[in-house]
């Protein structure tokens, strides 16, 4: 991996730094892909002092729960995920992938995984002949989503992926070709889909509870602490693209979509990389952008890895406003309508979104429930991120189709 990095950070400096071009046109070539390739780190991360292992193994609640292999055992997965198991109806933990040893066995124990369901990546292919396993969850850097998802699908299993789909809208068609070959489920783990404050406001935006959509104000930003792309995967471009966009402005972009109910006709974005700062020598700082709908309202997106914290989403229409601050968390919502009749909401725990998104994958295998969040879905937006990038590159506007391709 290394040596892969070193090679990519030479190549960025070879072709005059980090532009979105370039970005652009090594995300659509199967480049990353083979760099990715072999690319989940063998020794993988030791377990950190912080995480919390349960002190009973979770219990199976049905019998026809979807048993899940959890690929990658980091911060998500360990702190937000696996724990959350245990709130679902029909999702357990089936087996366990990871690079490291030490990790797989205090895992493993703590959650009552068998020893023979706890794989390398290494041995990742047995998993083929193992019935205990139904679907993968894939919880790796973003940059090796397509390889895993697509040996996932060569051994017969479904796969739930994390957010962002990948780093090019070609791996995304990748991912949903080998999900169409194998005859097997692929779905986003967009958790917003699942959870209350956003799916109220989902439902006051149809019903124009703020009148016409004017305007959309999004932003999710954090200052991230010192680092560089051989530390820390996000600050990779061959992991994480070009940054805070894919990484968590994608929560503001799909935030965009979902309060509109409506596909951009065109965007404009500007990007920013600080100079001489390691965090950002492979990844933009920065990335602001503007997307128009058909109907006349404008959204206006911004993530940043580098100010102070925030994470919000505002609608202004003819006839108030929704205000959601912060908007996308774990939990911590909060959502008020400014409007003739001004309102708090608090629709429920923000906390089951988790779980819910576990039990409405298994209801797409076992009971063939349509997918809230599809590939479709992850690969519109990567071709959004695309367009974003394109029109900073180019300083102009670009107009595009109504699924999301930049109109030639
Ligand atoms: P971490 O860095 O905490 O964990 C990633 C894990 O992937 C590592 O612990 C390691 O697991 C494994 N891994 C394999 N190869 C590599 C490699 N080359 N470099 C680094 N790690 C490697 O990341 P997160 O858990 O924060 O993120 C993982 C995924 O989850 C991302 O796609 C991210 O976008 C998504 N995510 C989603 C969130 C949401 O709210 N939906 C929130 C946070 C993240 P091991 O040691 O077991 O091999």
């Amino acid at each position: 991996m290394v040596n892969n990095i070193t090679t990519r950070r030479r190549f960025i400096q070879a072709s005059g730094g980090m532009v979105a071009a370039s970005l652009a046109a090594t995300a659509s070539s199967a480049a990353p892909l083979a760099q990715a390739r072999g690319g989940a780190r063998a020794m993988g991360q030791p377990l950190p002092e912080t995480v919390k292992l349960p002190s009973t193994p979770p219990r199976r609640k049905r019998p026809d729960s979807l048993g899940f292999a959890i690929v990658g055992l980091g911060g998500y997965a360990l702190n937000q995920m696996m724990p959350r198991f245990d709130q679902a109806e029909r999702a357990h933990i089936a087996a366990i992938v990871s690079g490291n040893p030490d990790k797989l066995r205090r895992v493993g124990d703590a959650y009552g995984v068998p020893e023979d369901a706890r794989y390398s990546y290494d041995a990742f292919a047995r998993i083929a002949s193992d019935d205990r396993i139904d679907a993968v969850y894939i919880v790796l850097p973003t940059g090796l989503h397509a390889e895993w998802a697509i040996r996932a699908f060569a051994a017969g299993k479904h796969v739930l992926c994390e957010k962002p789909m990948a780093l090019s809208s070609a791996d995304c068609e990748r991912m949903i070709a080998a999900s169409r070959r194998a005859n097997r489920k692929l779905m986003l783990a967009y958790r917003s889909h699942f959870e209350p404050y956003n799916l109220e406001a989902m439902r006051l935006m149809e019903q124009k509870a703020v009148g016409a959509i004017r305007l959309v104000r999004t932003e999710q930003s954090y200052r991230m602490g010192p680092t560089s792309p051989s530390e820390n995967w996000r600050t990779n471009r061959v992991l994480a693209g070009g940054g805070p966009l894919e990484d968590y402005g994608i929560y503001g972009l799909q935030s965009a979509l979902y309060l509109t109910g409506e596909m951009p006709e065109s965007i404009s974005a500007a990007t920013f990389r600080p100079t001489g700062d390691p965090r950002f020598s492979e990844i933009f700082a920065h990335v602001a952008s503007q997307l128009r709908f058909p109907s006349g309202a404008v959204a206006q997106l911004v993530t940043s890895y580098d100010s102070a914290a925030t994470n919000f989403a505002h609608v202004r229409g003819t006839d108030g406003a929704l205000i959601m601050d912060p908007a996308t968390s774990y939990s911590g919502q909060k959502m008020r309508l400014e409007a003739r009749n001004p309102r708090e909401f608090t629709p429920g725990d923000p906390n089951v979104q988790f779980a819910r998104q576990l039990d409405h994958f298994t209801n797409a295998v076992r009971d063939g429930e349509a997918i809230r969040t599809s590939g479709e879905m992850g690969l519109r937006d990567l071709r959004l991120i695309e367009a974003i990038y394109a029109a900073a590159e180019t300083g102009r506007t670009i107009n595009l189709t109504p699924d999301g391709k930049i109109r030639r």
